[in-house]
């Protein structure tokens, strides 16, 4: 059984039409996916509230096997907070996804809203995936940063430094406790070498099914397993530390 822990599930892309939820469905059920944690696309760029309002209908179509989590845009101050505040007073977003890349702002531009968001998510103890692995706004180091402005905060690097920051991410994963990694990106190789650095217990799976080719899920899934890793870390990255970070034995989905 695995849950992913990073995917996308919007309607397109920059003009390209993305994976219908269907055939995303499917693929979950024929890979053994029992929970997905989606994210937006679109609601990068633009009007969050919107997105985040499309996710949650997605996920009360679908409320045992799909997880919306919230994006909101930082540089609104504290209107984001508020935006943030709207989304998790509602049970089914259980996470907040931050593509700083993409959303075009380095962390430290906007550290006060950004440290009232962390609080926030701490507060309703749920995660804060973010893109990780790319300069200039989404450096490894970058992303670490915020688990040490806000410790009570469950920070996960949502690439573990894609190619260039692998060694970065493991260091700074093992280091910092609230600092957590997710498989999106890093082969059999990384993983071994994440699992010794950091610790299989900081680690979760995830594929980012729905942004590129469907054949990233079975390959994501193949690179934990060609790991080498003991069969009982396998589980744990593909599922139990993930029911912990969501904290689904206490909040049932
Ligand atoms: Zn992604």
């Amino acid at each position: 059984m695995i849950i992913d822990f990073h995917t996308h599930l919007d309607e397109s892309w920059i003009g390209n039409k993305l994976m219908p939820e269907q055939t995303f469905l499917d693929l979950m059920n024929r890979y053994e996916v029992e929970v997905a944690c989606i994210f937006t696309l679109e609601g990068f760029y633009g009007n969050c509230s919107m997105h985040n309002d499309n996710l949650a209908e997605r996920a009360r179509r679908n409320p045992q096997r799909l997880v919306p989590f919230a994006t909101v845009n930082p540089k609104l101050g504290d209107q984001a907070v508020n935006e943030l505040e709207r989304c998790l007073a509602n049970p089914l977003f259980r996470g907040v996804k931050f593509h700083t890349w993409l959303q075009a702002i380095a962390p430290s531009m906007v550290k006060e809203t950004m440290i009232k968001l962390l609080k926030c998510a701490a507060k309703h103890n749920v995660p804060v995936i973010f893109h990780d692995g790319t300069p200039p706004y989404a450096t490894t180091f970058q992303i670490a940063a915020l688990a040490r402005w806000v410790p009570a905060a469950k920070i996960i690097l949502g690439h573990s430094g894609l190619s260039d920051y692998i060694v970065a991410a493991g260091q700074l994963a093992g280091e910092l406790d609230n600092l957590y990694l997710c498989l999106t990106g890093p082969k059999s190789g990384e993983i071994k070498f994440l699992a010794d650095t950091a610790g299989v217990d900081k680690m979760v799976f995830g594929s980012d099914l729905g942004f590129s080719d469907w054949r990233m899920l079975p390959e994501c899934i193949d690179y934990v397993l060609q790991s080498g890793l003991h069969p009982q870390s396998i589980s744990k990255i593909f599922y139990s530390n993930a029911v912990d970070l969501l904290d689904l034995k206490r909040r049932p989905l």
